[in-house]
């Protein structure tokens, strides 16, 4: 396939990043983006978009039984949101380092939610938690999957092979 002939990197990998409608509502879309670009890491899809309520719980399936799972969908269906799949070597456990714990309580100053946000509830950004999870969110948002590309910038941030 076109992905595994240009890279043949067994270590790159693809996430699925969304910015949260808190997100889009505060203008913080150019400065999320910008922080996994700089990085070197390879945009393969992106949308804007607002989903219903069934679709949010899809996504959010694993976390059903949760006292918060309502108010978290509640949440997710408020306002149109950003879809994007990110690729890069070791882009899932980065991506979410990048992002910063869960809770903006505990995020460190530079990570995304320690520098943007206050409070769990309103924590700016998701970030698929493995590569499992990332392949099922990828097909789920983006049915029609990434765009095949290659930044030019790619030898300027990989080593040779
Ligand atoms: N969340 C919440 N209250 C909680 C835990 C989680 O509102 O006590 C929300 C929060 O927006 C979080 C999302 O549910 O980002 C998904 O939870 P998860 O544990 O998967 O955290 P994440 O993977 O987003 O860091
Ligand atoms: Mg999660």
């Amino acid at each position: 396939k076109y992905r595994e002939l240009i890279i043949g990197e067994s270590k790159m990998e693809q996430t699925f990043i969304m910015i949260k409608p808190d997100g889009v509502q505060r203008g913080l879309i150019g400065e999320i983006i910008s922080r996994f670009e700089k990085k070197g890491f390879s945009l393969k899809g992106l949308k804007l978009i607002r989903v219903e309520r069934p679709f949010a719980e899809k996504h959010y399936a694993d976390l059903s039984a949760k006292p918060f799972f309502s108010g978290l969908v509640d949440y997710i269906i408020s306002g149109p949101v950003v879809a994007m799949i990110w690729e890069g070597k070791n882009v899932v456990t980065t991506g979410r380092k990048i992002i910063g714990a869960t809770n903006p309580a505990q995020s460190e100053p530079g990570t995304i939610r320690g520098d943007f946000a206050i409070d769990i509830g309103r924590n700016v950004i998701h970030g698929s938690d493995s590569v499992e999870s990332a392949r099922k969110e990828i097909a789920l948002w983006f049915p029609e999957g990434p765009v095949a590309w290659q930044s030019c910038a790619h030898s300027w941030i990989y080593d040779p092979e």
